[in-house]
């Protein structure tokens, strides 16, 4: 039986931007009083795991340990099997330190070049940290087309090459409620919320 979440502030270990709003959308619902970990001035402790679950458990319970309250962290990332599952859990990377996600899907386009299987993966690793090191993990994928060029100015990251199946438009193109029913970060969540949020949360 999982942890329960029992309230009070919840530290989104995350700088990335992105996906802190997604988070928040996400944990809006619960009532859950968020804060980010940039906000509290944390550092972001170095990735180095080597899977996204273990990426996820390092920043969460960095963020716990750091600010004393339950944390959570998302790891999260692009999965091409035509290219060996890259960029995988090295996706914030190819990006560069500029981010700059123009260059990272111009790349997993190049690398794409004269392959026939454009098949991908959003992959997401959740984890809930407690200070005392206690954590509870969970996942979700969805699975999908690449399409070049990209399309859509909404999401971020790789989202305006990602067409998801059953749909004829990217995730940049979609509504942001849109992707927050079917994405991998919400398939995780759904399974976060059912085992450590039993009933609305009350700060
Ligand atoms: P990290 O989990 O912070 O190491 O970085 C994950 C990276 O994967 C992000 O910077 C994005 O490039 C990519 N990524 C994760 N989730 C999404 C998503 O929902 N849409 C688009 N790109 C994503």
């Amino acid at each position: 039986m999982a942890r329960l979440f029992s309230g009070g502030p919840l530290v989104i270990a995350s700088h990335n931007s992105g996906k802190v709003r997604e988070i928040r959308d996400l944990l809006q619902p619960l009532g859950a009083d968020v804060i980010a970990a940039a906000d509290l001035g944390l550092p972001e402790p170095a990735e180095t795991g080597r899977s996204f679950l273990a990426n996820a458990e390092i920043k969460a319970l960095a963020a716990a340990t750091a600010s004393g309250h339950p944390a959570l962290a998302d790891d999260s990332g692009l999965v091409v099997a035509a290219l060996r599952n890259q960029p995988g859990i090295y996706s914030a990377r190819w990006a560069g330190p500029e981010k700059d996600f123009a260059k990272a899907m111009a790349e997993v386009e190049a690398r794409l070049s004269g392959i026939i299987d454009r098949r991908g993966h959003f992959a997401c690793a959740l984890a809930l940290a407690w200070p005392d090191g206690h954590v509870e993990t969970f996942s979700g994928n969805v699975y999908g087309t690449l399409v070049w060029p990209p399309r859509g100015d909404r999401g971020f990251g790789y989202d305006p090459m990602f067409v998801p199946d059953g749909y004829d438009i990217t995730f940049g193109e979609m509504p942001p409620e849109e992707k927050h029913r079917i994405s991998h970060r919400a398939k995780a969540f759904h399974r976060l919320v059912q085992a450590c949020f039993p009933g609305p949360v009350t700060a």
